[in-house]
């Protein structure tokens, strides 16, 4: 049976592994973000999830009431929590990655992105993609860990500070200042410059450390400057919840999309998570990650990590979720 059950994890991991490219951006139970609507087929949300539209007047009818009524016969008289679990199918059960008190938001996630399919929606729920950016955030309990996932639902706490070292003058860019890191990310980051610099290209920081205050002064200044918020939120974090706080960051080269056009990119692309470095925010994964598509922003994981998250081509968020996280929470 274990066996089994190993196949379809491994099934599901190899379903998930596409790219976020592919598909369409789910829909947010409730408030609709900055996600596009997709409409939904209602006639797939009937076959695959057997939810009455309406659960609270469900509720209300009873389990009594439901024999007397021909029609609800195949429907389920009152949806409580566990009743919930029941709609999910078994294999989905058994991935150690999901967990029963959030079967609620499975069944209703999944009905509201019916294309997704349970394997995914229970990702994008673990990630927090049912609820809007920027809500329901937790405050990092353990942010020096180096696989630390900070986003918009994940805060770094206010008085954060990782310990920093200043990057040396080689590998800044001209007129970017002085630059400081995490000694981990540093010296992968050194190296990485070093071995580029062999073939001739010339990967340097535009942007490491950033303080918590600064960001909040940053993405203040952006919103002051006439743009919506919606917009700013895009490309830029709200204080505690920029991966620049971590000190394990690094904007190369510059922050613009003039970064793809190098030929340093090109081989960054292939090449930075040997050092451990993963292009943090893919192209068309905003609905996922929150960002906008960065080429320019790396994200230190170390080796490992970074080589296992390239090979997966799962988003960190989705990595994180599927990995990370159940190991995390089955620590004593
Ligand atoms: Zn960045």
């Amino acid at each position: 049976m274990k066996k089994l059950y190993l196949i379809f994890f491994i099934t599901f991991i190899i379903l998930i592994s596409a790219s976020c490219g592919n598909e369409t951006a789910p829909v947010l139970a409730g408030a609709i973000g900055t996600v596009n609507e997709e409409p939904i087929d209602e006639t797939v949300v009937q076959a695959n999830v057997p939810v009455t539209e309406n659960t609270t007047s469900a509720s209300a009818s009873g389990p009594d009431s439901s024999g007397s009524n021909p029609a609800s016969v195949n429907e389920p008289a009152a949806i409580g929590d566990t009743a919930y679990g029941m709609l999910i199918p078994d294999q989905i059960k058994h991935l150690p990655y999901y967990y029963p008190e959030k079967s609620r938001r499975y069944v209703e996630y999944t009905r509201l992105n019916p294309l997704l399919g349970y394997d995914k929606a229970i990702i994008y729920v673990n990630i927090g993609l049912d609820r809007p950016f920027y809500s329901d955030v937790a405050t990092i309990a353990e942010p020096d860990r180096i696989d630390v996932l900070v986003n918009k639902y994940n805060k770094l706490p206010d008085d954060y500070e990782p310990q920093l070292e200043e990057l040396p003058a080689n590998p800044v860019a001209r007129g970017a200042g002085r630059q400081f890191l995490r000694p981990e990310a540093k010296e992968a980051f050194i190296r990485m410059h070093t071995d580029a610099k062999e073939l001739g290209l010339d990967i340097t920081a535009f942007g490491t450390y950033r303080s918590i205050p600064l960001q909040h002064d940053i993405w203040n200044r952006k919103v002051n400057s006439g743009k919506s918020i919606e917009d700013v939120d895009r490309l830029n974090a709200r204080e505690g919840h920029s991966e620049h706080h971590t000190g394990l960051a690094i904007d190369v080269i510059k922050n613009n999309y003039s970064v793809e056009n190098t030929r340093e990119f090109e081989w960054y692309r292939e090449n930075a998570h040997k050092y451990g470095f993963i292009i943090r925010y893919p192209k068309d994964c905003e609905h996922i990650t929150g960002y906008r598509y960065e080429p320019w922003h790396l994200r230190y994981l170390g080796e490992d990590l970074a080589n296992a998250v390239y090979e997966s081509g799962l988003t960190y968020d989705e990595y994180y979720a599927v990995y990370i996280e159940p190991a995390t929470s089955a620590q004593p």
